[in-house]
């Protein structure tokens, strides 16, 4: 296994690229461990798949270099890599045995037959494929071609990298969560680089140490499930995770504090003159907004029962704001009082957090 440098890394489909946006990756430099697990996490077109391709070997970045430990790997063919890859789509050879899909990449290798036969028995077990091993892989669900294509990608334990192209798309939603944790198991145990492409964040939250969130080809934050939740970097990062995501407060510095509209948020100003800021806004997850006697004042607009919690619409001027509050609490029906978790509150200059800043009161 091998850690991964991405420097000074960017790509363009066009040829001469001019504006921001003809950059599908905007330059990145970045550092993941070897041995981790990685998750890629954004919406559409944001430029996962470019950046997989590229640490593949697929595609060649127009800008910068990736190294393999301490190799430039750049110029290199995705063989010579020593990587493996597994696609949305199964990728599997019909007119053979399942054994012989998964022993597939071993026998390439000229790998003994007792290495090969506990290899492929080990990744059967893990993945519940031992009842067919001696079936054609052409009889088999897509779900079970699936697992041959995640096996494949697993059988080996030489690689420097493994990859994955939402591979759980075709997987039966039952099975899906069964799979993720079948991946995070044979992770703790063999310790794999592991870089898994999602737009679901619920797959990347449950499979990776470390999750990297792009938008519009820009990686925003690489971070725990854990700091993207309590600490989004960027207001994209806020919203794109948790569900609801973050709340989000177009705001004004004044001298006496930060406004919204004409109402003063119950919330300290930093000493930091923002004259330079295009926009300024404050950021609350709908779990750190809580009803209080002292606060902004809110119309209540509506309030749903979801399972274990209560989530409240509520506004205050033109601005919409939910709140999450636990299902045995008792909530104002149409007007109370909202304060803000003053440890989750964060202030974003022209999208970003200002780490500097931190409420006192
Ligand atoms: P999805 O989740 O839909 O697969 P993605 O996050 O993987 O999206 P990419 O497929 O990497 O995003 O696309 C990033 C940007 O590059 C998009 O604007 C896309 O239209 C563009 N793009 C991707 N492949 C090509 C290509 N072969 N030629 C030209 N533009 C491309």
């Amino acid at each position: 296994m091998a850690k991964i440098t991405l420097n000074n890394l960017a790509h363009s489909y066009v040829d001469n690229p001019e504006s921001d946006e003809d950059w599908a990756l905007k330059e990145m430099t970045l550092e993941w461990e070897d041995g981790g697990a990685y998750a890629l996490l954004g919406p559409s077109g944001c430029g996962k798949t470019t950046l997989l391709n590229i640490i593949s070997g697929l595609l060649k970045p127009s800008t910068g270099s990736i190294l393999f430990d301490q190799q430039d790997v750049t110029e290199l063919t995705p063989e010579q890599r020593n990587i493996a890859q597994v696609f949305q789509f199964p990728v599997v050879y019909d007119t053979m045995t399942v054994y012989d899909n998964l022993a597939f990449p071993l026998k390439n290798r000229n790998l003994d037959q007792a290495t090969i036969n506990q290899r492929v028995s080990e990744v059967a077990q893990m993945l519940e494929l031992e009842s067919v091993l001696n079936k054609k892989a052409a009889g088999l669900t897509a779900d079970g071609k699936q697992k041959i294509s995640l096996g494949r990608g697993l059988v080996r334990s030489d690689v420097n990298v493994i990859m994955f192209d939402e591979p759980l798309t075709v997987i039966d939603p039952k099975l899906k969560w069964l799979l993720r944790s079948k991946l995070k198991e044979l992770h703790r145990r063999f310790n794999f680089t592991m870089i898994y492409v999602t737009h679901d964040q619920t797959e990347a939250l449950t499979f990776a140490d470390k999750i990297v969130v792009m938008e519009q080809g820009k990686v925003l934050q690489v971070g725990t499930s854990q700091e993207l939740f309590e600490q989004p970097q960027h207001t994209f990062v806020g919203h794109f995770i948790g569900s609801p995501g973050m709340n989000r407060i177009e705001v004004t510095a004044k001298d006496d504090g930060f406004y919204a509209g004409n109402t003063r948020l119950p919330i300290n100003k930093s000493s930091t003159p923002y004259n330079h800021a295009k926009s300024l806004s404050i950021g609350v997850r709908p779990e750190h907004v809580y009803f209080s006697d002292q606060g902004l004042d809110v119309k209540i607009n509506k309030c749903e029962d979801i399972g274990r919690y209560k989530l409240a619409n509520i506004q205050f001027d033109d601005t919409e704001l939910k709140l999450l509050a636990s299902s045995e609490q008792a909530l104002p029906e149409s007007s109370g009082r909202v304060n803000f978790d003053p440890k989750f509150t964060h202030l974003y200059v022209d999208g970003w957090r200002d780490n500097e800043w931190a409420i006192l009161e």
